[in-house]
């Protein structure tokens, strides 16, 4: 039993800067097991694509060798075969099973941390694989030195290999992403839905899924074609709540806690360099993605005139093209604050 989704493969993986290098990544290793990239580590957010790789890189080594004894398996599910091997006094054959992979899809890494007995037994399989030269493939939501207590050792092991990332899909491919779901699931959709859908939906792919077979259900059911009004109020739920987290309040909440101070006192007129530059930030921000006008961002901040603002525009934009690290940050921040 190698847990394979045979739903998920390359051919209807759609390819986009975003995913580009996770994707060509991922194709290598299963053209080359354990010669290519050994461990493949894939990391990224939610309902990006990571658990249909692995099983794309598992089908496809399948594919070119029946033979080869391929697992996948969440690390939450590792980790209770662990506990029951461990009850029922199965550990040789625990061992075995791991052990005599040619190839190990683990998704998910990130919920082994704090659980010790895991975490060393996940060590000696990993060990044991890469020894005897098996090609593990590991996922979690973030690169490996961020993932929140686990073991140092374990850490270095997961950047033996290549380290690759998910980026949220651009609108381009996430117009590719619709055209292709609707394909599969026999949907016809105006162009003009599949553009409001993809600037709806912007950071999960789960998510834009989920609105597509809710559209066919309602097609189905109501036997009604599918207008843009209909889908508008389908969506709903997901712009309201996009809508809500565009706004001046959330983003002056947003980059205090990413500078640890209090909206109080970003908010006040102090001009002591730890807080004005985060009320700069948030200003610049406020500007560029609420839909707030000049007058509601002076009193939102309570600054008095509208050259405050635009000054506190301009010397963000200025000091993140001299600043890569507060150009990170403020991606970061906008990232957190955009991504619903
Ligand atoms: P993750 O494991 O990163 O949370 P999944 O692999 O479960 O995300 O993806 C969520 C859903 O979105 C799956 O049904 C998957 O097929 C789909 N998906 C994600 N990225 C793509 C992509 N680039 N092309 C096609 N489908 C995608
Ligand atoms: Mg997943």
């Amino acid at each position: 039993k190698d847990n394979l989704n045979s739903k998920y493969g390359f051919e209807n993986f759609v390819v986009g800067p975003s995913n580009q290098l996770a994707y060509a990544a991922s194709v290598a290793v299963s053209e080359n097991p354990a010669k290519a990239y050994n461990p493949l580590f894939i990391y990224g957010g939610v309902g990006l694509g990571k658990t249909h790789l692995l099983h794309a890189i598992g089908n496809s080594i399948k594919k070119n060798n029946p033979n080869a004894r391929v697992l996948y398996i969440s690390s939450e599910e590792f980790t209770n075969e662990l506990i029951n091997s461990i009850q029922y006094k199965k550990m040789t054959q625990f061992r075995n099973k791991y052990r005599n992979l040619d190839c190990l899809l683990i998704d998910d890494i990130q919920f082994i941390s704090k659980k010790e007995r895991t975490e060393e037994e996940f060590f000696h399989t990993f060990n044991a694989l890469y020894e005897s030269q098996k090609q593990i493939i590991i996922t979690s939501d973030k690169p490996p030195n961020e993932i929140p207590d686990i073991e140092n050792r374990l850490k270095s092991r997961f950047s033996w290999g290549l380290i690759v990332d998910i980026q949220p899909p651009e609108l381009e491919t996430r117009i590719a992403i619709i055209r292709k779901k609707a394909e599969l699931f026999n949907l016809e959709i105006s162009q003009e839905i599949i553009e409001f859908i993809a600037s709806s939906i912007s950071s999960n792919v789960r998510e834009i899924e989920g609105a597509l077979i809710k559209i066919s259900a309602y097609k189905s059911i109501m036997r009604k074609p599918v207008t843009l009004n209909l889908v508008k109020s389908i969506l709903q739920d997901i712009i309201i709540r996009k809508e809500k987290m565009l706004t001046a309040e959330n983003i002056q909440k947003t980059v205090a806690k990413h500078f640890n101070i209090s909206v109080d006192s970003l908010k006040s007129s102090t001009r002591k360099k730890e807080i004005l530059i985060p009320r700069e930030i948030a200003m610049y921000l406020t500007r560029k993605i609420t839909k707030n006008s000049l007058p509601e961002i002076k009193a939102k901040f309570g600054v008095k005139s509208h050259a405050t603002i635009i000054n506190a525009c301009k010397r963000i934009e200025s000091e993140m093209e001299k600043d890569i690290n507060l150009k990170k940050k403020v991606e970061e921040i906008e990232k957190e604050i955009t991504d619903v």
